[in-house]
């Protein structure tokens, strides 16, 4: 056998490598654009970020860049992430208020169509901007309270109770543990085809948030008991909003790093933000999903 015949092999075997990869995933141009902003969190977004990168690139959908703000008290004038190269932001951050410029092209982004997915704490961020508000529905912390909008929850037939009367804070949560979550909206392309009820593994279960609750649709909640803290009320931690023809979700959960390698989290993840960016959900519910007994979980970094 010649030289040269091997030399072609291996080419032939290497270009039908590259086949297969494209076959595989989507190829570049048909990527959905994501950016995630962080920079600046009450929570520690170096150590996330990297996690939601992973998430995000293991859907093989998703081309995912990261837009870092200046810490807190930086020059904000500086720090602006062009819109228009993406089609889904993921709010990693909750920090200063971004400037004015970059606050108008955000919104024009998300009214145009742009997908929109904020990520635990990316619901504190901003208590004072009210696009932002509509957009995230229900907020909590920095000095969220009645003036903020309604509390919004479910009672225990599942009703959505939107609470306008009730004055005091946005934004609470017990001590961590490994609740169970209840699909409220199974027929929706983020949820179809997952169990009624699934394990989280152990996180925050944010309640009293609050915010405008305008055309909020609820598609998870978990019941918060008293000995947990909780006010013995299902509260909502997956919601979705309209915003001009822009598609927003508010996604409460995965505090840190071990919360985002629960299944539940990353799957929820990866829909929400498919979602988000395209209006339908094209990816499968993988077998390692959790049931309504134990959380599942995968070493992702
Ligand atoms: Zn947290």
């Amino acid at each position: 056998m010649s030289l040269k015949f091997w030399k072609n092999a291996s080419l032939f075997a290497a270009s039908l490598a590259l086949t297969l990869t494209f076959a595989v995933g989507a190829s570049a141009q048909d990527k959905i654009r994501t950016v995630i902003i962080d920079g600046q969190n009450n929570h520690n977004w170096k150590e996330t970020t990297p996690y939601l990168v992973k998430i995000l690139e293991d859907a093989k959908m998703f081309d995912v860049d990261v837009a870092t703000a200046p810490g807190k008290g930086g020059d904000m004038s500086k720090f602006n992430v062009d819109f228009s190269k993406y089609d889904l932001v993921v709010m990693n951050y909750n920090g200063d208020r971004w400037n004015p410029q970059m606050d108008k092209a955000f919104v024009e982004f998300v009214k145009n169509g742009g997908g929109f997915l904020s990520y635990h704490a990316g619901n504190n961020a901003f208590a004072n901007w009210p696009a932002f508000n509509e957009m995230i529905a229900l907020g909590g912390w920095e000095g969220r309270n009645e003036n903020s909008g309604p509390y919004l929850y479910l009672d225990n037939d599942g009703n959505v109770v939107i609470d306008a009367v009730e004055p005091g804070p946005g934004g609470d949560h017990g001590p961590q543990w490994a609740f169970p979550i209840d699909n409220r909206a199974p027929e929706h392309p983020i949820m179809k085809g997952l169990p009624k009820t699934f394990r989280h593994c152990e996180d925050e279960l944010y309640q009293r948030m609050r915010g405008p609750a305008h055309n909020v649709e609820v598609l998870m909640t978990a019941f918060a008991p008293a000995d947990k803290r909780g006010l013995n009320r299902h509260e909502p931690l997956l919601i979705t909003v309209p915003y001009g023809k822009g598609r927003c979700v508010n996604y409460m959960l995965g505090h840190a790093g071990k919360q985002c390698e629960s299944v539940s989290f990353i799957v929820l993840f990866q829909r929400c933000a498919e979602w988000a960016a395209t209006g339908a959900v094209t990816q499968e519910v993988p077998a390692d999903f959790p049931g309504a007994d134990e959380p599942t979980f995968r070493d992702l970094l």
